[in-house]
């Protein structure tokens, strides 16, 4: 009884800090209520919740919309295989938007055939669609692509595309869902 108690008095506390404080100092406030996992777990579906916004998902959400693959490398910045995935040697007509929020990213008219197994844009859709992130793993310096709105690992931008841009995105099809144009 006394232990239920503590729950609810707890529960009580953190939704009072929740609608009375500003985010970052209930995330230093919390963790004296909340203890271990119960906090962590917490503190993580708040930040996540905070990434994604309007469309908040929760993983549990993003494990049944996505398939393993598209979880895998949205999610957990994996990588396809080269040459295996679905939009490789597509060029249809359309756009590419992300498989996780559907922003749109990318049109077909700036994706060529760079030869390297994945599919490769010289340009985003707008200038907001991408952001970019230093990646040092793998012992490579590399620079990260991900969806401005939902944070969904893309892949990579490299400076060895065609002219006028010499841009090179390099993306994979897990991260993408293809739009015909009507
Ligand atoms: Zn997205």
């Amino acid at each position: 009884m006394n232990s239920l108690r503590c729950l609810t008095s707890t529960r009580y506390l953190v939704n009072k800090l929740l609608l009375s404080t500003p985010a970052q100092s209930s995330n230093l406030i919390l963790p004296t209520l909340l203890s271990g996992k119960s906090y962590q777990k917490f503190y993580f579906s708040r930040e996540f919740s905070k990434k994604v916004g309007k469309m908040a998902f929760s993983q549990d959400e993003l494990k049944k919309k996505l398939t393993k693959e598209q979880y895998r490398v949205t999610q957990e910045k994996g990588t396809e295989a080269p040459f295996t995935g679905e939009y490789d040697k597509h060029y249809k007509p359309g756009e590419y938007k992300c498989v996780v929020c559907e922003a749109p990213l990318f049109k077909s008219d700036d994706k060529f055939d760079a030869g390297c197994g994945w599919p490769a844009f010289s340009a985003t859709k707008d200038k907001t669609a991408v952001a970019e992130h230093d990646d040092s793993t793998l012992g490579m310096k590399r620079t990260e692509v991900t969806c401005s709105k939902c944070q969904a690992h893309l892949g990579h931008v490299f400076n060895d595309g065609p002219k006028p841009t010499g841009i090179r995105y390099c993306i994979n099809s897990a991260s993408l869902k293809f739009k015909n144009s009507k």
